[in-house]
């Protein structure tokens, strides 16, 4: 007999993991920035293999290119017509996320 897979526990064991790691690179990006992108590179891993989705800010937490943690001396925040324009200053990618409070007063 063929061990069954707990698919839910598995999901939930690995998003447990995905923001560990998260924070970790959260915590060590001002200490060893190529230590940080790791863990990111990992919880992005784990997020893939067990088909999970990332938390807003945690998905927010990095750059989806360079997986850099965003750090405020390797960043550029810009607010332009109601969207936060975020530059990653390593590799000179852009993500926009739209502010949702002023969407709602509009
Ligand atoms: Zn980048």
């Amino acid at each position: 007999m063929p061990v069954r897979r707990d698919k839910k526990l598995e999901k939930m064991i690995a998003k447990e993991r995905i923001s560990f790691l998260i924070k970790r690179a959260i915590d060590y990006k001002k200490m060893d920035y190529h230590l940080a992108r790791r863990y990111v590179e990992l919880a992005i891993k784990i997020a893939e293999r067990y088909r999970v989705k990332m938390k807003k800010y945690e998905k927010r937490s990095f750059c989806k290119n360079c997986l850099y943690p965003y750090r405020s001396d390797r960043m550029r925040v810009r607010i332009k017509k109601g969207r936060v324009i975020i530059t990653c200053l390593n590799c000179g990618k852009t993500r926009r996320f739209k502010i949702k409070s002023l969407e709602r007063r509009a």
